[in-house]
């Protein structure tokens, strides 16, 4: 029996039922290793549902964006761009490799890589360093970022894209489904994901041979010989036979998950927006310099809550909802007020990532911005999400809400 005052997290894990046959599958035949029926299942299942060519599963998301960056040949000393405004999963790997990131802004429209700063970036690091090996784009919290753009560009310098769906599983632009655009494409299968595996990612491209490629360097790089022989420097990144059990059970549900997650962000926008986000729309175009630090003051929503509308052609499958808090519309009531009032109720809630320029990790690294993603993590959270949140659950979560905007109204 679930209990209505158990906490409720911003995205948990929502088994289908058919994982566990899988497994038993697994067991029965004991192939309990990073090899198997369902590793190869899974694998096709994932082809199949998004349309690219080849696929390959590993232990996470941060796995096969590792392993995209060693097969664009980035190495010791090399610079990839990346997008500033994501989870830290997404630069690391540029680490690992002793590679540098360059960090790019977002634009307001989606949240992602801003394609004119983009240009900008790659045109100032050819002058000063030479061309940068690669390029990270990411789906922001299953919202597409603006493919058709970023590839132009793409193809314009010869730079290939490494595209981070880890979020944006079921997410679309004009029918193509995130997960097949640029050179690689990544999943995540971690536990707060729209699909799980407990753990685990997966590798996606067209390309045959840097997807078989992925698979010899993710098994320790074994040379074919009768001894084990290494020539290259491998990996163990393989998917557990297990994990991808579980994997298997959860594609048969996943476009169920999908409708839940749009309509918990239904549920949300109803009950406490009913504006759509478009701040900054003419004033970014026109003025490159223009520093973004909060809200422009001519936006009226009724209770100061934003929210981020899909532009047109793009689906996106609501990984999480996320809500932007103007002050100057509630009152003074913050984010950060409504973040503590959902604490107070055992309500899990976050601001959205903090961009990588602005992680100690990472702040000495170039950036290219103009104050968007600053301005989302000072003003963004992103609520409870799960595909199995509970229309009392939901309710109790905008209750909360609206109990903090109208809170500071009598206070003031
Ligand atoms: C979750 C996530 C990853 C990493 O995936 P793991 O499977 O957790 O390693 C990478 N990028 C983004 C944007 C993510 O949200």
């Amino acid at each position: 029996m679930r209990n209505i005052n158990s906490r409720i997290y911003l995205s948990s894990p929502h088994m289908g039922g058919d994982e566990l046959d899988y497994i038993h599958d697994a067991f029965a035949k004991n192939w309990i290793a990073p090899l198997g029926a369902n590793v190869d299942g899974f694998e096709k299942d994932l082809q199949d549902y998004s349309g690219r060519e080849h696929a390959a599963v590993v232990i996470s998301g941060t796995a096969a964006l590792h392993l995209a960056l060693i097969l664009c040949g980035v190495e010791s000393g090399d610079e990839v761009i990346c997008q500033s405004m994501t989870f830290a999963a997404s630069a690391n790997p540029i680490l690992y490799q002793g590679a540098k990131p360059v960090f790019v802004d977002s634009e307001a429209k989606t949240w992602n890589i801003d394609p004119a700063l983009l240009e900008e970036a790659i045109v100032d690091r050819i002058q000063k360093k030479g061309k940068p090996k690669a390029i990270i784009v990411v789906h922001l919290y299953g919202m597409p970022a603006k493919m058709e753009a970023i590839l132009r560009i793409s193809n314009k310098y010869d730079i290939p894209v490494i595209e981070d769906a880890a979020e944006a599983l079921g997410s679309s632009i004009n029918g193509q489904r995130c997960g097949t655009f640029g050179l690689f494409s990544v999943l995540s299968f971690n536990g707060n994901k729209i699909i799980t595996t407990s753990g685990g990612g997966a590798l996606l491209s067209n390309r045959k041979d840097l997807i078989d490629k992925s698979r010899f360097l993710a098994t320790q790089a074994r040379d074919d010989a009768p001894h084990y022989q290494h020539s290259e420097l491998g990996f163990n990144y393989r998917m557990s036979n297990i994990s991808a059990g579980i994997g298997r059970g959860q594609m048969k549900v996943l476009q169920e998950r999908i409708s839940a997650r749009r309509r918990n962000h239904d549920f949300y926008f109803e009950e406490l927006g009913e504006t759509w986000l478009n701040l900054l729309g003419s004033t970014i175009k026109d003025e490159k310099r223009f520093q973004v630090s909060s809200f422009n003051p001519k936006q009226e929503s009724p209770t100061g809550i934003y929210f981020l509308k899909e532009p047109k052609g793009c689906v996106s499958n609501r990984w999480l909802t996320t809500i932007l808090v103007n002050p100057a519309e509630t009152n003074g009531v913050t984010r950060d007020d409504i973040c503590q009032a959902l604490g107070k109720k055992n309500i899990e809630s976050r601001p959205l990532w903090k961009p990588m320029h602005l992680q100690p990790l990472y702040k000495d690294f170039p950036y290219y911005g103009r104050g968007v993603s600053d301005m989302l993590f000072n003003y963004g959270l992103c609520l409870p999400s799960g595909s199995n949140l509970k229309d009392d659950e939901r309710e109790k979560i905008s209750g909360a809400i609206k109990e903090a905007l109208k809170r500071k109204q009598v206070l003031t």
